[in-house]
Order: structure tokens, then sequence, then C-alpha cells
């Protein structure tokens, strides 16, 4: 995709701080953090949203979930996480690559929206 930020970014085409990186996934640090670690972590194949999570697709989204733990600990988050993943317009999404954010490294507040 190619005026895709995200995919720029696994491409390495735009900087990141990686936090963790195999042939499949990539995980970096937020430019603007919401939380005292924020990472997000995205499949290295382009999907703009969960709405296009296929059949074909959903073993990509299966690995990342398998990982998010090992990726949460190589962040330095030691006492719990919060995973988010914001889809269309009502959840505020700005970029259209498909993203989880890792939330964690400090107290979250207790709402979600
Ligand atoms: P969304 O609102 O789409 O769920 O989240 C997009 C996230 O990407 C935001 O938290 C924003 O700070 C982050 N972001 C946008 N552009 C860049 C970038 O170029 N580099 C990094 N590291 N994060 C970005
Ligand atoms: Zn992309």
């Amino acid at each position: 995709m190619e005026n895709c930020v995200f995919c720029k970014i696994a491409a390495g085409l735009i900087p990141s701080t990686k936090v963790y990186e195999d042939d499949k996934i990539l995980a970096f640090k937020d430019l603007n953090p919401q939380a005292p670690i924020h990472v997000l972590v995205i499949p290295k194949m382009h999907m703009d949203s969960l709405e296009d999570i296929t059949e074909d697709t959903s073993a990509e989204i299966a690995y990342i979930f398998e990982n998010i733990p090992v990726i949460a600990a190589c962040a330095g988050i030691r006492n719990g996480y919060r995973v988010v993943s914001n889809c269309g317009p009502d959840a505020c999404q700005t970029i259209h690559h498909l993203h989880f954010h890792i939330l964690g490294g400090g107290k979250l507040g207790e709402k979600l929206a």
C-alpha cells in the first residue's frame, strides 16, 4: 500500500522505535503515548482494519495474539496491560492499517470509552 504510514514503517521507510519484529509482525512504540508504555502491533501484511479479517487472513491475527504476551514483556510491561483496536469512524481509527494498541506500564483508567 503506497501511502500507508504503517506499511512504510514495516518496510523501514519511516523510522520507529521497534519493540519486537519477525517475518510476519512488527511492534513499535506509539508516537503519542497514551499510557506509560504504549506499543502498536501490526501485521506486515496490509489490512485496513478488523473488518478485513477473513478465513484466509485470520491466522495472521491469531499469530499476533500468540505473541502479545512476549511483546508486552519485551516492552517492559510487568503488571498487566490492555489491548485495543480502533475500527472505523466511531472508534476514531486514524491509521487504516490494522493495529493493536498495547497499553500498560502503570495503572490504567477504569473506563474504555
Ligand atoms: P488509531 O487512532 O488509528 O487507533 O491509532 C493510530 C496510532 O498511531 C495513534 O496512537 C498515533 O499516535 C500512532 N501513530 C500515527 N502515526 C505514527 C507514526 O508515524 N509513528 C508511530 N510510532 N506512531 C504513529
Ligand atoms: Zn498498510
